[in-house]
């Protein structure tokens, strides 16, 4: 028997805030890279590559949590837009279905 492999909605809102904020931080990163040392010096050019890495991954692991989150337990705003102010009532929905259908989960307080 094959286990199905999936990430709880909780996981995948705390990675989705922590990629969002990775990829601010290394937008402003790669701008002043290319402002100290050149658009094409060898340091600029990495954190563009940095950058785009996270962006793959961030779509990467969208894509997997719309497979695994099906319906209203799912909502573009975990991976784009994460931490912004109007999308939070997304993710304070996402969180309620999976709190309602996970009531195991380590998410809600006093599981662990
Ligand atoms: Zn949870």
């Amino acid at each position: 028997m094959t286990a199905t492999r999936r990430l709880p909605a909780c996981v995948h809102v705390e990675i989705g805030a922590n990629l969002q904020t990775s990829r601010d931080y290394l937008v402003h990163l790669a701008v002043d890279l290319a402002n100290t040392y050149g658009k094409a010096s060898r340091e600029a050019r990495a954190a563009d590559k940095a950058l785009r890495a996270v962006d793959e991954l961030r779509h990467t692991l969208d894509d997997a949590s719309a497979g695994e989150l099906p319906g209203n337990a799912w909502s573009a705003a975990i991976y784009y837009g994460a931490n912004a102010e109007v999308r939070q009532p997304d993710i304070a929905r996402v969180l309620q279905v999976h709190q309602a259908d996970s009531p195991n989960c380590l998410c809600i307080e006093g599981n662990n």
